[in-house]
């Protein structure tokens, strides 16, 4: 499969290419050429699937014959090795948690598949590829994770100072070996800024930088399989299916719009934001007009020009209109996540952190304009990463797991920089 720069359409690379280096060099993300439809086979028989089988039959047309079968199944073996439970909450209203991998994010999807794919790149090369990767909570704990010891690839997480949550901030600057953590003098635009400016730096060029964020395709493009395991277990009701995904940089529900094009019968989208609200206000009045970001309790979406955007619009022909054939995005403050999160536990039990409660709030606003349906949120985080607003909340407290439990006593090892300048000191010291 061939990609091409959202910037220029005849700019167009291999799936390699692509992921090698991240961002186009005119600076566009890259996009597949063509997206083809699976066989009414596939979803009729997709209850008697493993989740590597559809994950296999999902992603294989965008790998095309780059990774070998065996190579690309042995991949997603490793990298779904945990499981994504789709937990019911209340009447038609489900929980799709991404939390049960290894960082407990579901970044973990995307980063494990990338550096394997990264991986299989290099296998034969005495080549190195740096990745770097701006968090604002998540994304950087996933990739230190999915990518430590990976061969031929040092990684360099930049996050902003103060602005990621403790458990965060150790999952990110604890493991050492092939992984380095930039602490920013700043918030995530200014962190996501650097990267951009670094990957056009001509001066770094034989650094081979690429990106380990949702702009790079094999981060990205694996989190369709979340859509289609859902599916699989609420096929049977019938009912029309509404998806909810609380939306930062906007990559997990692209993804998802990916799924609905490759024929996966979902209903309709809800991209349900925090504070950070430029894609409600976008499909308001027609003006997209990225805003600083702005601190939530959902910090993994504080995001204020959310870099996929650019793909949802390519899907769309940037038309508004076809737009609200599919989709619709809601923007929901602090105060009502967190009535909500206690909503939740007092009506259902069911522990939602903000992320997940931004979720619930926009599906159980769209389900009201579709009669009988049936819905899920995407859960994207464990509780226990944001516990210093769960626990306050809803007077709990939560048990430590494992794969926590391990960080919390390492020691947190970061370097400070304010300005690209350092950045780049940093880069070619
Ligand atoms: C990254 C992240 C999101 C937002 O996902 P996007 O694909 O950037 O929209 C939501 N919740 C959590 C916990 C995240 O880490």
């Amino acid at each position: 499969m061939n990609y091409y720069s959202l910037n220029n359409k005849n700019q167009k690379v291999t799936f390699q290419q692509a992921v090698i280096q991240g961002l186009a060099p005119d600076k566009g993300l890259y996009f597949p050429e063509s997206l083809m439809q699976l066989s009414d086979a596939f979803f009729e028989n997709i209850e008697n699937l493993s989740k590597e089988e559809i994950a296999f039959e999902a992603i294989k047309q965008f790998v095309g014959d780059e990774i070998p079968e065996i190579e690309l199944k042995q991949i997603l073996k490793e990298t779904l090795c945990f499981d994504f439970p789709l937990v019911k909450v209340e009447e038609n209203v489900f929980s799709l948690e991404l939390f049960h991998g290894p960082t407990m994010a579901f970044k973990d999807v995307g980063a494990r598949f990338m550096s394997r794919c990264l991986a299989y790149f290099n296998r034969n090369l005495d080549q190195k590829n740096t990745v770097l990767v701006a968090t604002s909570g998540d994304t950087g704990g996933a990739v230190a994770s999915g990518f430590l010891g990976v061969k031929g690839v040092e990684v360099v997480i930049l996050y902003p100072s103060g602005k990621v949550s403790d458990i965060q901030e150790r999952q990110l600057t604890t493991l050492g070996q092939n992984i380095t953590a930039l602490e920013v003098d700043g918030v995530f635009d200014d962190c996501q800024d650097m990267v951009k400016q670094a990957f056009l730096d001509a001066d770094l060029k034989h650094k081979n930088l690429t990106s380990a964020n949702s702009i790079n395709i094999a981060r990205w493009l694996p989190q369709m399989f979340y859509f289609f395991f859902a599916y699989k277990e609420l096929k049977k009701y019938n009912k029309p299916l509404i998806v909810s995904c609380p939306s930062g940089n906007f990559g997990n529900i692209c993804a998802g719009i990916i799924a609905k094009k490759l024929g996966l019968p979902i209903t309709y989208f809800t991209a349900s934001t925090n504070a950070n609200d430029t894609v409600p206000r976008f499909l308001e009045n027609g003006n997209y007009n990225p805003k600083p970001s702005i601190a939530t309790i959902s910090n993994a979406m504080d995001v204020g020009n959310p870099s996929n955007f650019v793909r949802i619009q390519e899907l769309y022909n940037n038309d508004l209109s076809e737009f609200e054939k599919d989709f619709s995005s809601y923007t929901f403050s602090d105060e009502e996540t967190l009535f909500e999160m206690k909503n939740i536990f007092v009506n259902t039990g069911y522990i939602a952190e903000p992320h997940g409660a931004v979720g619930y709030l926009g599906l159980k606003k769209e389900m009201q304009n579709f009669h009988n349906s049936i819905g899920f949120f995407l859960e994207t985080a464990h509780p226990i990463k944001f516990l210093d607003v769960v626990e306050p909340a809803l007077n709990v407290k939560l048990p430590i797991p494992t794969q926590i439990e391990s960080v919390l006593n390492k020691e947190k090892l970061s370097f400070k920089i304010s300005t690209y300048a350092d950045f780049k000191k940093f880069l070619i010291a």
